[in-house]
């Protein structure tokens, strides 16, 4: 038996976003916010950045709260945006340090050239608007869904998604994402294991197997986009490939104030047995 059967039940969030990326809490908050709500496993999974992993460590050691680095790498497969968690690597692999670097200056270009797109429809937003929304300068849709908010033209940050942000919409610029494989590698590389996010997102037909003949060691499969169906479905995979299965909320963040949100992370019930599973897996 090893050590990590004897693992109690943790209340656990082990898919979250800093303002490292697009989420409303630095992760010193957010570690206070997991402390208030009981969460005593917590993974920081921003997106292609692990740059907030080593703040979230600390702040999370010094309130008992078990850390796992992650990273939530936005990856693609035939034309299809697929989102890959990573977990338990090493933040201050080069490896991982050059990808966070890099993917920052490209969000950055992508951004701006989302913007002009909102310009060219008869809107009117600065850089510097768009760029105020995010604390640490990793930018990403929500950032300009929140300045077009600011500005009145449009009536919450879904609508901006709904309207001229989200995939196939007038404003809505790629990116050159890696692929599936690459971004298994990297995490490999880095130490880390590879979940892959909220798979009922997205239609991954036959593309299964051939991930997890390259690494790819589980699915995300309880997720609030999820329906009951879905899970189930997710189940089955999991058993036929001897993957390994996860649960967490992906959460954002809020503004309201956290005296106020007992309660509002480690809703989304990450069963021990998988729990168990999943931390045996990882290597750090
Ligand atoms: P990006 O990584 O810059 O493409 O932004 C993706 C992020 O925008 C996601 O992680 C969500 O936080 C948010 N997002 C993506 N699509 C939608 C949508 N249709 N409605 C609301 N938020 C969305
Ligand atoms: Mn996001
Ligand atoms: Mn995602
Ligand atoms: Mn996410």
């Amino acid at each position: 038996m090893s050590k990590n059967t004897q693992t109690p039940n943790l209340i656990a969030e082990i898919h979250t976003h800093s303002t490292v990326s697009d989420g409303a809490l630095s992760p010193q908050r957010l570690a206070e916010l997991m402390q208030r709500c009981g969460v005593g496993l917590w993974a920081l999974t921003d997106h292609d950045t692990s740059e907030g992993c080593i703040e979230a460590a600390a702040a999370a050691k010094e309130r008992g709260i078990r850390f796992i680095s992650g990273i939530e790498i936005s990856a693609k497969s035939r034309g299809q945006s697929i989102h890959v968690l990573g977990y338990g690597f090493d933040p201050n692999h080069r490896a991982m340090i050059a990808y966070s670097e890099h993917m920052n200056a490209a969000r950055a270009d992508r951004m701006e050239a989302m913007r002009r797109r909102i310009c060219e429809l008869g809107f009117e937003i600065h850089p510097e608007e768009v760029t105020s929304f995010s604390e640490r300068g990793n930018l990403g849709r929500p950032h300009i869904a929140r300045a077009m908010h600011a500005r009145g033209y449009v009536d919450s940050v879904q609508q901006a998604f709904d309207l001229y942000l989200a995939d196939g919409r007038p404003a809505y610029v790629g990116m050159d994402w890696i692929g599936v494989d690459d971004a298994i590698d990297l995490l490999h590389d880095a130490g880390g294991i590879v979940i892959l996010a909220h798979p009922a997102r997205y239609d991954i037909g036959g593309q299964l197997a051939g991930w997890v003949e390259r690494g790819l060691e589980g699915l995300e499969v309880r997720h609030p986009a999820h329906e009951l169906l879905d899970e189930a479905r997710l189940i089955a995979r999991c058993d036929r490939f001897g993957l390994l299965k996860t649960a967490s909320s992906d959460f954002h963040g809020t503004e309201a104030p956290l005296e106020e949100l007992p309660g509002i992370c480690g809703r989304v019930n990450f069963p021990v047995a998988w729990q168990e599973a999943f931390l045996a897996a990882l290597r750090y």
